[in-house]
């Protein structure tokens, strides 16, 4: 008998018909001896809806409010995937994110579990009954809703896996596993069996849509496994696990590619201290996220400061340094959004030199110019031309032989 923390996200119980399924589903699963808790998403596009809902009536609605809407999603879903099962004969019962024990700090649309009670759940399972619960929400100490950000679900169902202790944690969601590249990109995208923690942060950080961040963080702090499968199939999908053998650890395991990005720069700063310093406190403040940082220097006393963000926060960004680039003394601010980033990520690329090297050579190989190179231990990143990022990708993904099966160290 398993302990059996499972999530479906909007897709898998976008109407009832899906929603019978689930519980079709779960009910062979419990049959077969297991306790299950299974965490929902809203319903389809819900959230957006109740999004666009409340913008209508205010530019500023009240955090509260916010919140108090948005968690009213979750709450249709649970209850109708509960309903369902008992119309199957299954024992189940329905829990909000507060009655399920999850105590959260208060800062509203984006809190942090402080603390799950997993009691009333342990009590509900013990009863023989499936527990449903609404994902994204909890409450603060005074009781008031909260939710912990877009897409946190999945943080919802790791976090109580880790409470639990359960033995896995299924997420469910629209395609079949953590792939190589996004099969959208390149054809040979290979489904990987698993996948470690911090490469699949780096993933998630890069805008790999298919687990939130905090949830693989939360993963990675109690060693909770992850299977990343699909609600369509029962085919198995990506685990998400500790790795620390060598032999388990690849050169190159992904790669990731972002088009949603500008590239800003500011030419010819004073090269004194406190200027990078005053510039992305201002961005910081802003909430605005940079990434692929570059300074170098143009002439004696003068740098130029190369950054990205996300396109959308482009129009921000440039109102922030056109403000303070008077204040610094900058020459001038361009931008450019005909770029893209293309990262390859691996645990073993720090055991392995010359794995950027390969990868710059692939890209060189086919002309494509690299503007911009960032590394960490487990990645690199290059910032190219947008119209070249299809091409790159390929001839990435073919230089690390990634439709085949993943490389050993060098
Ligand atoms: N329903 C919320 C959202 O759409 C939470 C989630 O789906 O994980 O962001
Ligand atoms: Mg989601």
């Amino acid at each position: 008998m398993a302990l059996i923390v499972q999530k479906y996200g909007g897709t898998s119980v976008a109407d009832l018909d899906k929603i019978r399924k689930i519980a079709q589903k779960l009910a062979l699963l419990q049959k077969k001896g297991n306790q299950l808790v299974v965490v929902v998403s809203a319903m389809g596009k819900t959230t957006d809806a109740l999004v666009e809902m409340i913008y209508d009536l205010s530019d500023n609605p009240p955090e509260r409010e916010l919140d108090m809407l948005l968690s009213t999603g979750e709450q249709v879903s649970i209850a109708l995937l509960s309903t369902a099962l008992e119309s199957l004969g299954v024992k189940a019962v329905s829990l909000t994110g507060p009655q399920a024990g999850m105590l959260t700090d208060s800062k509203h649309s984006r809190s942090k579990i402080l603390n799950i009670d997993p009691k009333r759940i342990m009590e509900e399972l013990s009863q023989g009954k499936v527990v449903v619960v609404a994902g994204f929400q909890g409450a603060d100490q005074k009781g008031e809703i909260t939710t912990l950000g877009r897409g946190g679900s999945d943080t919802t169902a790791v976090a109580l896996a880790a409470a639990l202790k359960a033995d896995v944690c299924e997420i469910y969601t629209d395609v079949s596993g953590i792939f190589t590249i996004d099969p959208n990109m390149v054809k040979n995208a290979r489904k990987l069996s698993f996948i470690s923690y911090d490469e699949m942060l780096e993933l998630a950080n890069l805008g790999a849509k298919v687990m939130h961040p905090r949830a693989v963080e939360y993963g990675k702090r109690y060693k909770v496994k992850i299977h990343v499968r699909s609600s369509f199939s029962e085919e198995e999908g990506t685990i998400i696990r500790e790795v620390t053998s060598l032999e388990e650890k690849f050169m190159v395991s992904g790669i990731a590619c972002d088009v949603n990005l500008a590239k800003m720069a500011i030419i010819g700063v004073p090269d004194q201290p406190g200027i990078a310093a005053q510039i992305f406190t201002r961005i910081a403040n802003a909430g605005i996220n940079v990434d692929l940082i570059v300074q170098s220097i143009r002439k004696e006393q003068e740098n130029d400061i190369l950054f990205t963000v996300n396109k959308d926060d482009l129009p921000k960004t440039l109102s922030i340094l056109n403000d303070v680039s008077d204040q610094i003394g900058a020459k001038e601010i361009y931008h450019d959004e005909n770029v893209a980033k293309i990262s390859i990520i691996g645990a073993g690329m720090a055991n392995s030199p010359g794995v950027a090297a390969a990868m710059f050579k692939a890209l060189a190989d086919k002309e494509i110019n690299i503007e911009i190179i960032s590394t960490s231990e487990i990645k690199v990143s290059c910032l190219i031309k947008k119209d070249k990022i299809n091409l790159a990708a390929e001839t990435v993904h073919d230089t690390f032989m990634l439709g085949e099966g993943r490389l050993p160290l060098m």
